[in-house]
């Protein structure tokens, strides 16, 4: 169970733990749940940072992950998207017992590197969850008239199984899904060929997801001609 923080984190200096109360929990895609936080004397993040949630057992043990903010600067909340893992401990407890008016313990935004400026050409891979920085940068995109910067493919199983599948699909996404077709597009890999109307000049590249995908996405891209230095890869792996 999350103990009772008694509000310690509103002392925190900016880059402490601070503390979020739970406004909203949805669950838009199966085993995943989509949280939106009112964080205590938040800092402003960039499209692309992430969260480090820290969850403490009554017996004090404390376990702590990362998740990317899909919420939009402007969002006078912020909103997580985590999936379930079966054999997970952290998603876990935030896709089956956090509720609204819960309080959760966080750190950040975390992220210099994987950022988006919002004023420069940018090309977002992602495979499934991996979608959720790019929601943010999509927001920002939206919120500020810029999405013609954005050029977005993405990878998933099932149409039903990715989220956030409504704004991408809106965006003009490419969607690739692995295990049905989609449109004339029959179910299989994302592949070089399928990028290349994606191409602008100067763009970096944002590729995110599990470690096989952002591997296997990034070798797609430097196979693909794409210099190694417009790439920033973020793996959803184990955190540390
Ligand atoms: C910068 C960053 C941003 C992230 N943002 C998000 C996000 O927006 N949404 C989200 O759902 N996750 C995100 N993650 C992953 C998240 O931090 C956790 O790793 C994930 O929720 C699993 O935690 P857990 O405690 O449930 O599982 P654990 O108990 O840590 O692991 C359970 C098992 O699953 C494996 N595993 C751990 N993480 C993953 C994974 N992502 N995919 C597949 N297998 C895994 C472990 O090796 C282990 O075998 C992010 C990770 C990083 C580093």
């Amino acid at each position: 169970m999350i103990s009772p923080l008694s509000g310690a984190g509103r002392a925190a200096p900016a880059g402490g733990w601070r503390t979020a109360t739970v406004a909203g929990v949805r669950r838009p895609v199966q085993r995943s749940v989509q949280l939106r936080l009112d964080v205590h004397d938040r800092v402003d993040h960039l499209p692309g940072q992430h969260y480090v949630v820290r969850l403490t057992a009554e017996d004090g043990y404390t376990a702590q992950r990362s998740y990317s903010v899909a919420s939009a600067p402007a969002d006078p909340l912020v909103e997580l998207f985590v999936e379930r893992l079966d054999d997970g401990e952290v998603s876990i407890h935030l896709a089956d017992v956090v509720e609204p008016g819960d309080e959760l313990e966080l750190r950040g935004p975390i992220g210099g590197w994987f950022v988006w400026d919002g004023e420069s050409p940018a090309l977002l891979v992602a495979g499934g969850s991996g979608v959720v920085p790019f929601v943010s940068m999509l927001r920002h995109a939206r919120a500020t008239g810029r999405e013609d910067l954005l050029r977005i493919a993405v990878s998933a199983r099932t149409l039903a199984g990715l989220p956030y599948a409504d704004e991408l699909v809106a965006a003009g996404a490419l969607i690739a899904l692995t295990r049905e077709a989609y449109g004339i597009r029959p179910a299989g890999r994302l592949h070089a060929e399928e990028l290349l109307p994606l191409w602008e000049p100067d763009q970096t590249v944002y590729v995110c997801g599990s470690a096989p995908f952002a591997e296997a996405a990034t070798q797609l891209l430097l196979a693909s001609g794409r210099p190694a230095s417009s790439i920033r890869v973020e793996r959803f792996g184990p955190s540390a």
